[in-house]
Order: structure tokens, then sequence, then C-alpha cells
């Protein structure tokens, strides 16, 4: 698992183990292009798939929740519960 830097691709190799599963964190700072970026390690519910997202800060999608699972394509927030799908 990686965390690569939206602005230059840099990979944040550790960054991944300082961050809580499924909580946005918009204070990282790239160490090679030292621009401010936003990540967070998605964990699906459904599948356990998880994959780490990054954005620039000023485009930051909201709320997180709502973003499907890369693999199974799953939303965890949706207007109407589907708990028994
Ligand atoms: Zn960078
Ligand atoms: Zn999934």
């Amino acid at each position: 698992m990686e965390i690569l830097c939206p602005h230059c691709g840099h990979a944040e190799l550790d960054a991944f183990e300082l961050i809580d599963v499924n909580e946005l964190h918009d204070d990282f700072v790239c160490v090679n292009c030292e621009q401010a970026f936003a990540a967070c390690i998605r964990n699906c519910i459904r599948c356990d798939f998880e994959q780490a997202l990054t954005w620039r800060v000023d485009s930051v999608p909201v709320p997180i929740a709502a973003l499907p699972c890369g693999q199974c394509g799953h939303i965890e927030l949706r207007p109407y519960a589907l708990d028994d799908e």
C-alpha cells in the first residue's frame, strides 16, 4: 500500500502506517515536492478491499464515504440503507 502524492506522484511509503482507516487526513505534505495534499485509506466493509486515495487539498470529494469501492463498487454512504443486500 502506497500513498501517492497527487502533485508529483511521489510514493509516501511510511504515511500509511500513521493514518486511521476510513478517515480523511488533509494535512499531508509531500516530502518530494513539498505541496500539501489529503489522503484517505478506504477499507470496504463489503469486500474488505483497501485502497489509498489522495487528492489535492482543494479538490477533496465530500463526503468521502460516498465514493465507490475500487474493487466491488460498494458505496458506504447511501441515501437508503441496503444492509441486507
Ligand atoms: Zn509531491
Ligand atoms: Zn468493496
